[in-house]
């Protein structure tokens, strides 16, 4: 592959004949030629740009000048790519440059500088068939030239070149890469600096552990760091200990209708709308009753209990956290209601001074995605936060196993029952409880 860097400044671009891109200069791997765009000017004060048509700041680089000197390397045969670096660009991206070590034969970089280059000269090679217009951005800030972008184009392409870096198995696992994700954080001798240890599994000899803590770090480290990669997973390549890291971080899918092709960013509401919270209320509750439960006794329930003003209540006292789970931008999918100690009436003389998980409800669609699981640890922090060390208790239906199952897995034991009406129908109530504290 053959690179040539355009630019009012080769002194520039002298480090490129620096460590591993020198070195394949020298092998013969790549070839960089650097030249000085004011050898095709015809004036005496070698001038390459000219006032802005139309008015305005700064100096604008001429076209005739650039296209005298792009005609003479925009040649030859094979793949041969215009790359023009502005901060109006598409992002550089390694896919990007990846696509570009695997088929150019030639790139010509154009090294704006003022500006920027006359919009003409981009717009004229579009229009030639063998020649491939690539304008691209380092991100978005503002640099004085193109040279640190053509520094940066010849390095991150030049290095996906066979024989550049030595060891190819170093750029398989690198951040941007096949997996999406950034690379796990990465240590060396001395095992223990300042203090600080290198994690013990790295130096387990076990290579199945050692492949999962790194999978793991780099999942965190990218949920963390960059959300819009994680958006951009694909949901059907991750396995079962993938998503539970995700889930940590509020990322999740539906388990039906089919998983969706990314996660999905779950976000908490401290303050969901009394109304929307209602409707939800009164889709979900019904799947909580017991069959044997009469339809009216629901209905009147729903009518009575699950009300607008009956959340509107819950959400201006101070008594009592009102909250919601939603996708980013999406609508309300579950919910959960704690009446702090001031407003619980506990059923067992035991549970005095406990706050009370009065409510907690899923949209169907959502129920074994992992959003119980973060609703739940909201609810159970905010509570936390409220009451500091304390307890927190919970009824539910005696009949209903799959939730009973959910709540010992977050740390709930059964306490003893309650009578628990539903309309004017008794129903038969677990009550089960477990500590919270601020640490929680
Ligand atoms: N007026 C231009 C604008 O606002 O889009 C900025 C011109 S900049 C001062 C001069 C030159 O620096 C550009 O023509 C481009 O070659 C280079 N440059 C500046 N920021 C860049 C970035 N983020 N990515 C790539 N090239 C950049």
């Amino acid at each position: 592959m053959r690179f040539d860097i355009l630019t009012v400044f080769p002194g520039y671009l002298s480090a490129l004949d620096l460590s591993l891109i020198g070195k394949a200069r020298q092998a013969g791997l790549l070839e960089v030629g650097v030249h000085d765009l004011r050898d095709w000017t015809t004036d005496r004060h070698r001038t390459v740009d000219d006032t802005p048509v139309g008015g305005g700041a700064g100096m604008v680089m001429r076209a005739d000048v650039w296209g005298k000197a792009l005609d003479e390397y925009l040649v030859g045969e094979g793949v041969k790519i215009l790359a023009i670096p502005t901060p109006s660009g598409p992002r550089l991206t390694q896919e990007l440059c990846e696509s570009l070590a695997a088929r150019a034969d030639r790139i010509v970089i154009a090294c704006g500088r003022y500006e920027g280059i006359d919009a003409r000269v981009a717009e004229h090679y579009r229009t030639r068939e063998d020649i491939e217009v690539l304008e691209f951005s380092l991100g978005d800030y503002v640099l004085n030239g193109g040279e640190v972008a053509a520094l940066t184009l010849v390095e991150a392409v030049g290095r996906l070149i066979p024989g550049v870096v030595g060891n190819p198995e170093s750029l398989v696992e690198e951040s941007h890469g096949q997996a999406g994700l950034l690379e796990y954080p990465v240590y060396t001798r001395p095992l223990d600096w300042r203090g600080h240890a290198v994690p013990e599994v790295l130096t387990s000899g076990d290579h199945g552990k050692v492949a999962r803590w790194r999978r793991d770090a780099a999942l965190r480290r990218t949920a963390q760091r960059r959300p819009d990669m994680i958006r951009a997973l694909n949901a059907h390549e991750l396995d079962k200990d993938d998503r539970a890291i995700l889930a940590e971080y509020g990322w999740l899918w539906p388990r039906k209708p089919e998983p969706f092709s990314h996660p999905v960013r779950m976000l908490i509401d401290d303050s969901p709308d009394p109304g929307e919270v209602a409707a939800l209320a009164a889709r979900t509750f019904p799947d909580a009753c017991p069959p044997s439960l009469p339809a009216d006794a629901i209905a009147a329930h729903i009518a009575t209990e699950l009300s607008e003003e009956k959340f509107a209540h819950y959400a201006a006292d101070n008594d009592h956290q009102l909250l919601g789970v939603r996708a980013e931008g999406g609508p309300l999918l579950g919910y959960s209601l704690v009446l702090l100690p001031s407003a619980s009436r506990p059923p067992l003389a035991e549970l005095a001074g406990a706050a009370e998980l009065s409510k907690c409800y899923l949209d169907a669609s959502w129920r074994g995605s992992g959003l119980n699981a973060l609703l739940l640890t909201a609810a159970l922090d905010r509570a936390a936060h409220a009451v500091g060390s304390g307890r927190i208790w919970l009824g539910t239906n005696a009949g209903n196993k799959r939730a009973i199952r959910a709540y010992e897995r977050r740390g709930f034991e059964l306490a003893g029952r309650r009578t628990y009406l539903v309309g004017d129908e008794p129903n038969d109530d677990v009550v089960m409880v477990r500590d919270i504290d601020v640490a929680y």
